[in-house]
């Protein structure tokens, strides 16, 4: 959780700084409204990057837990001595 709030900030950081850049070389002159809606090479690859590492993150976060399975296929608590499901024995000793 505090990982997940760390990334937060500094994904907000790094938007902050984004617009504060684009809004900064607008106000000097150097682009119009134009280029801003246009992505130059440096921006592209950091929403690319920021699109993969979301798509990693959203990966990771979907990936169900990994839980015991009965040979039958059916999922099992660590501490269950039979299965529910098929009714074997999962008593390992
Ligand atoms: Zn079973």
């Amino acid at each position: 959780m505090k990982r997940l709030t760390g990334m937060l900030v500094f994904g907000g950081v790094v938007v902050a700084v984004v617009l504060a850049y684009n809004t900064w070389l607008f106000c000097w002159g150097r682009c119009t409204l134009e280029n801003l809606t246009r992505l130059s090479l440096p921006g592209g690859l950091l929403l690319a990057g920021n699109g993969i590492a979301l798509a990693v993150l959203l990966f990771l976060k979907a990936r169900p837990p990994v839980l015991p399975r009965c040979r039958c296929g059916a999922f099992i608590e660590a501490d269950w001595r039979f299965c529910g499901h098929c009714g074997s024995n999962l008593d390992k000793s």
